[in-house]
């Protein structure tokens, strides 16, 4: 057995495992934190401020947006983390994670609130009734290179009705009743997919992920900050 490097103090040097939190008030936190590992992270799990103020990067998993929305404001970490995605902090947020980091939700809840950040419209539970969950393999070049496609689960998923101008559309729904439905964007430090690709044991995305926190890590240590 290898010993794990000890951690140091203040920001990691470029080819360090930055450290990458999932939140982990509800939701499939397990398999993010796996996902992160082989991604090249130190995930940790982060459910109080003091915690959130120690990653370099988070994790907004798959659950159930209305929930995860209450339980951020029970332990008191909807400001902090709106403050820290507002700072920069790369957040990537996948399904219900992606509906937090949206700043419209259509089909919300009647008193849904998201953190916002993310300039986009999203649906809720956009894929139907009929449709609650859908698979396909869709090419993602921007986090994989040249590599081959995902697999993208989708469960009672949302898809992006409308994004900003400054919004990078990664990939949408190739076939079926929702093609053409954008379901992975990015917009500065901050990553969402309609689809969940830390059950399928692809760790692409997360990697793609954790390059994007340790070039922001390195940008802040280039400024001195
Ligand atoms: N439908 C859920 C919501 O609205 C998201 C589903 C998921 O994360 N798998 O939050």
């Amino acid at each position: 057995m290898t010993t794990p490097p000890t951690p140091t103090a203040g920001a990691p040097a470029a080819g360090d495992r930055p450290v990458v939190g999932v939140l982990a008030l509800q939701g499939d936190v397990r398999e993010h934190l796996a996902a992160l590992e082989a991604g090249g992270a130190r995930a940790v799990r982060v459910r109080r401020p003091a915690e959130l103020e120690a990653v370099d990067g988070l994790v907004l998993p798959g659950g159930e947006s209305t929930t995860i929305d209450r339980l951020l404001r029970v332990v008191g970490l909807r400001e902090p983390l709106r403050r820290r995605v507002a700072q920069g902090l790369p957040v990537y947020g996948s399904c219900a994670g992606m509906i937090l980091l949206a700043d419209r939700v259509l089909d919300g809840a009647p008193d849904q609130r998201t953190l916002g950040g993310l300039d986009i419209t999203v649906r809720r539970n956009a894929f139907g009734r009929q449709v609650a969950s859908w698979e396909e393999d869709l090419p993602l070049d921007a986090l994989t290179g040249d590599g081959p496609p995902v697999r993208a689960v989708f469960i009672r998923a949302p898809w992006v009705e409308d994004a900003g101008p400054d919004v990078e559309v990664l990939a949408r729904v190739g076939s079926g009743p929702a093609a053409g439905r954008i379901v992975a964007v990015r917009h500065g430090a901050l990553l969402a997919t309609s689809f969940h690709p830390e059950i399928t044991g692809d760790d692409r995305v997360h990697r793609g992920f954790v390059a994007m926190v340790r070039e922001r890590v390195g940008g802040r240590a280039a400024q001195g900050a």
